[in-house]
């Protein structure tokens, strides 16, 4: 089999791609990242990007703020910037399969052209979870929305409600009560699973009330929507299991994520790779970031056991192309 052009291909240009190619280009890996949108991945939703280590506002000599902290968009151009300084290429497309034979992968693009690689890194991430209730399929666009920094600002000084109790919902329903007085953060259980300090900024927060033992039952509206219905779960003082319906602008939910790991995972029926994937369907891998498949590498928020951060996703990137480089050592010699 002819030799590929192309040493290290990488699926997916979020914080844990664009570090594996900025790492795979300097290990002089002939280095190819794909994505399907813009490099960033869910990092471009980030507003500012409080918590990596070194994101700080920028100061002159004589310690005058200048700049703020990088929003998720600036950091995650100039990681691309950078990868792309070391000499990682950048193509445009979506995967619709891997394949291995041998020991050369192939992927393929909607597009009908492939590419081949003896090493492949899958850095996909994850995508929302929805809650599928009834509206929210038939209101997306119109009132119900996952992003909080693309469709905020049209809901200034709005009803806006937030579902969701992880660091996700906490940070997003920060943003939002920024931009309105009125956030209404529902959560189903008893207390947030975001980490405390976002927990306690919520909680604090005069623009945001929270209502905890709450559900969404369903979404309504006409040409956009107008009110959810919710049920009171639990024994948080307002009463049991009691429905009722209140105007809203708009929904943003924050429900978690679910892995982009269709690619590996077997049942596409065209003879695509199988990895070893958790009960969540998340990839497994070992500190290496290795694949159970010889010369697939798994990084960030699509591996099974990530912390999901951005920190984290960075270094898993910089650990999966440091293996790929030893994995490609090791069948050249
Ligand atoms: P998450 O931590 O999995 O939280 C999802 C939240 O949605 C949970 O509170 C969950 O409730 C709730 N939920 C799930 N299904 C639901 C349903 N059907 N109905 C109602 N509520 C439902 O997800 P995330 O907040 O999107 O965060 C994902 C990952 O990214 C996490 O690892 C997080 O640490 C990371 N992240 C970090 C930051 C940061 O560091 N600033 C910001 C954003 C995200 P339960 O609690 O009852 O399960």
């Amino acid at each position: 089999m002819p030799k590929s052009e192309t040493d290290l291909i990488i699926i997916g240009a979020g914080p844990a791609g664009l570090t594996a190619a900025q790492y795979g280009a300097r290990a002089n890996l002939k280095t190819l990242v794909i994505e399907q949108f813009a490099p960033g991945g869910q990092a471009l939703l980030i507003d500012v990007l409080e918590n990596y280590p070194g994101n700080v506002d920028q100061r002159d000599f004589e310690g005058r703020v200048i700049a703020g902290p990088k929003t998720g968009f600036e950091f995650s151009q100039d990681l691309h910037r950078q990868a792309q300084a070391f000499g990682a290429s950048f193509v445009s497309g979506s995967v619709t399969s891997l394949q291995k034979a041998g020991n050369e992968f192939t992927v393929t693009l909607a597009s009908g052209e492939t590419l081949s690689a003896p090493a492949v890194i899958i850095a996909t991430g994850a995508a929302h979870r929805c809650l599928n209730v009834p509206g929210e399929k038939e209101f997306a666009g119109k009132g119900v929305s996952y992003c909080a920094t693309c469709d905020g600002p049209f809901f200034r000084n709005k009803k806006i409600w937030v579902i969701g109790g992880g660091d996700a919902a906490c940070d997003e329903a920060q943003y939002l009560s920024r931009l309105t007085s009125k956030v209404i953060l529902v959560h189903r259980r008893d207390r947030f699973r975001a980490q405390k300090a976002l927990a306690e900024r919520v909680m604090r927060n005069q623009n945001i009330e929270v209502r905890f033992n709450t559900t969404i039952r369903e979404i309504r509206g006409g040409q956009k929507v107008t009110s959810l219905v919710l049920e009171r779960t639990g024994n948080d003082g307002r009463g049991n299991g009691e429905v009722y319906e209140e105007a809203a602008d708009v929904v943003f939910i924050f429900a978690g994520t679910v892995p982009q790991s269709a690619l590996v995972a077997g049942n596409g029926g065209d003879g695509g790779l199988s990895a070893g994937l958790d009960e969540n369907a998340y990839i497994i891998t070992g500190q290496n970031m290795a694949s159970s498949v010889p010369g697939l590498f798994a990084a960030g928020d699509v591996r099974a056991g990530s912390f999901r951060q951005v920190v984290v996703a960075a270094a898993e990137g910089a650990v999966a192309a440091h293996s790929a480089a030893a994995y490609i050592d090791e069948i050249n010699s």
